[in-house]
């Protein structure tokens, strides 16, 4: 098969010809139809993520398509069948996933870190990792949820419940922040988001945001958003961009008793949060990983009833993964960029 390979980070991956996978037993192969396009995936190619990846590598956890070879024990699903792959290969066995956490396993291994991923034309999973969906739904679309979509979602019912009719401070409206924004609406949240381009805040009012802050040309954005929430500040907030000046920011918009969920992150620093405000103002600090099995399958059935729209930007073909992949690095896209077949 084709596949863009990682053989070296901080390099162009190469469009190669490789292996076809075959399945095991309890796997399938799936005809990658999409593959998006994650930040993470700048991490994996520029060896910031190099403790989990083993070159050569497949990147790519954000995978849709359909079965075209299943092993001898997998009975319940069908050849041709639509589904996405969950990117969490989990033991089953472990605490965490005993109690329906496997995003958190102690034993995982990923599509698209430990494991090959999509950016290729077929991948193999365990067939517990296929999720249907309804075969009129867009393959790019699909590809999304497990991450741009199951993320912020996993972030909302599980790490915290948003409180209906409460603010809700977003930093980053990119792949994960502008289904963020959709989801905090959903719940019936005021949604304020915060970027430093006009254009994703753009993207964000259409998704539904209340208030769009620009923090390039704000002078002063933490008196602005205290200022719409009566100067109480918020209930929660998410924190897509992995930077100390946000997460600070954050906090100084933390309503007394709020929570910031640290959802962007970069392996490479720690952050700073002030004792005193977390003593004064009793605030709670989480991070967030991923989604589990569960949440994608609700994610789906979000889409599917049309109360979510994936927001993919832009599909291009497997061997100009490196310009996609230059387009993310710079910030160029609003939404996510999803490779097709
Ligand atoms: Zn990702
Ligand atoms: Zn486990």
């Amino acid at each position: 098969m084709r596949a863009m390979v990682l053989t070296e980070f901080n390099r162009p991956l190469e469009y190669q010809e490789v292996d076809d996978p075959r399945p095991g037993d309890n796997e399938i192969v799936l005809k990658v139809r999409a593959s998006g396009m994650c930040s993470t995936d700048i991490k994996i190619v520029t060896g910031r993520l190099s403790d989990f990846i083993k070159l050569p590598h497949i990147p790519g956890h954000e995978i849709a398509g359909d079965i075209v070879e299943k092993g001898k024990n997998v009975r319940h699903l069908e050849i041709g069948q639509h589904g996405i792959a969950y990117p969490i290969i989990s033991c089953g066995r472990c605490p965490y996933c005993l109690s329906g956490n496997e995003n958190l396993c102690i034993n995982t291994r990923r599509l698209g870190f430990e494991e090959n991923g999509g950016f290729a034309e077929f991948v193999k999973m365990p067939a517990d990792n296929f999720c249907p969906y309804d075969s009129k739904q867009p393959f790019e679309n699909m590809a999304i949820l497990s991450d741009a979509v199951g993320t912020p979602y996993h972030a909302f019912t599980k790490i915290v419940r948003l409180p209906v009719g409460k603010p809700v401070l977003i930093f980053g409206a990119g792949g994960l922040g502008l289904h963020a924004v959709q989801l905090a609406k959903m719940m019936g949240s005021t949604v304020i988001a915060c970027d430093i381009r006009d254009e994703s805040l753009a993207a964000a009012a259409d998704c539904g945001a209340d208030l769009c802050v620009n923090l390039l040309k704000s002078n002063d954005p933490a008196g602005e958003i205290l200022q719409v929430t009566g100067g109480l500040g918020v209930d929660v907030v998410l924190e897509g961009v992995g930077k100390q000046e946000t997460v600070s920011l954050g906090l100084k918009c933390l309503k007394k008793q709020g929570t910031l969920i640290v959802m962007g992150y970069n392996p490479q620093i720690d952050i700073i949060v002030p004792f005193i405000d977390l003593h004064n103002k009793e605030l709670k600090v989480a991070g967030t990983k991923i989604c589990t099995k569960q949440d994608l399958i609700e994610v789906v059935s979000l889409v599917e009833r049309g109360l979510i729209n994936p927001e993919v930007t832009e599909t291009m073909p497997l061997s100009e993964l490196n310009t996609a992949l230059d387009a993310v690095k710079e910030q160029k896209t609003i939404g996510r960029i999803c490779i097709r077949d």
